[in-house]
């Protein structure tokens, strides 16, 4: 088991990427602590645990957004386990607008989950991982790190930030054992996708063909990459940005023929 005896913090794994998430680390033997706003998402995480699972699931209720929450989770989690191996900073939200249209509480509410998050997450994760001999820490970044489109500023802005936390990160808790890589998904059918995949008239079929792979990411293809920078086969991965968008920011150019 890839996993085996670890113990990871999952937050946002009351649904789409954070909750295939979870389970695929309990497929690998983990106890994974699935954090969430929505205390009903997470237990139903929970739940969906294959009763043959070798890891267990745990939910709780957090908000990334407040440190106290934050803090509360890392000391209940080394209270209860006496470790923090992995901590998978992966919540977030979106609003779309051009810094016109957006308001400005959508921005600043942004930036507390995608951004604040992240720091509070390592604020108070990081030290415990240490003290648990190192580990591994993922924020879910995007595609939108790398790459603007229309109408999302905010959200995009919050992006870039996480990319360039993960390398800040990297850098300063590297030489205590704790590895910082961040994932950049592409189109990936969660309940943040849906708005635009459903009701854009040709929204789902635009996605699958801007990716060379000809598909829309499933959670699952995100969460197995999640896998492999949480498990120790990526012991020498760090401070990197791992794009999972089947292509589609490296064939910008089949893109723009489409348009
Ligand atoms: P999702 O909406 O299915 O899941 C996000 C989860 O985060 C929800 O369960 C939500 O309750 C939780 N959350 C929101 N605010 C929170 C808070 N303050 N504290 C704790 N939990 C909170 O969306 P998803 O697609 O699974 O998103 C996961 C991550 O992937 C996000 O960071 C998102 O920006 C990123 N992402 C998604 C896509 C995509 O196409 N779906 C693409 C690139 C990046």
């Amino acid at each position: 088991m890839r996993l085996d005896s670890k113990v990871a913090i999952i937050t946002g794994a009351g649904a789409g990427i954070g909750r295939a998430s979870a389970l695929r680390f309990a497929a690998e033997g983990a106890v994974v602590i699935a954090a969430d706003i929505d205390a009903q998402g997470a237990q139903a995480t929970a739940a969906l645990r294959p009763a043959d699972a070798p890891g267990r699931i745990i939910a709780r209720q957090v908000d990334v957004a407040a440190a106290q929450s934050i803090e509360e989770l890392v000391e209940a989690v080394m209270t209860e386990f006496g470790r923090l191996d992995v901590f998978f900073s992966n919540a977030g939200i979106q609003r779309d607008g051009s810094v016109i249209d957006l308001p400005e509480e959508d921005w600043d509410h942004m930036f507390a989950v995608n951004v604040k998050g992240a720091f509070l997450c390592g604020k108070f994760g990081i030290p415990a991982m240490i003290a648990s001999g190192g580990g591994s820490f993922v924020i879910t970044a995007s595609a939108n790190s790398f790459y603007a489109e229309s109408d999302i500023a905010g959200y995009s802005a919050t992006k870039g930030a996480v990319m360039q936390l993960t390398r800040a990160m990297a850098v300063d808790h590297g030489p205590a054992g704790v590895r910082v890589n961040c994932i950049c998904p592409g189109w990936t059918e969660t309940a943040m996708s849906k708005p635009y995949l459903d009701e854009n008239p040709k929204g789902r079929e635009f996605a699958a063909m801007i990716a060379p792979s000809g598909r829309i990411g499933q959670p699952e293809d995100i969460a197995n990459v999640a896998l492999f920078l949480a498990s120790d086969e990526s012991g020498f991965v760090n401070g990197a940005a791992w794009t999972v968008d089947g292509g589609w920011t490296a064939g910008m150019t089949k893109a723009i023929a489409l348009i």
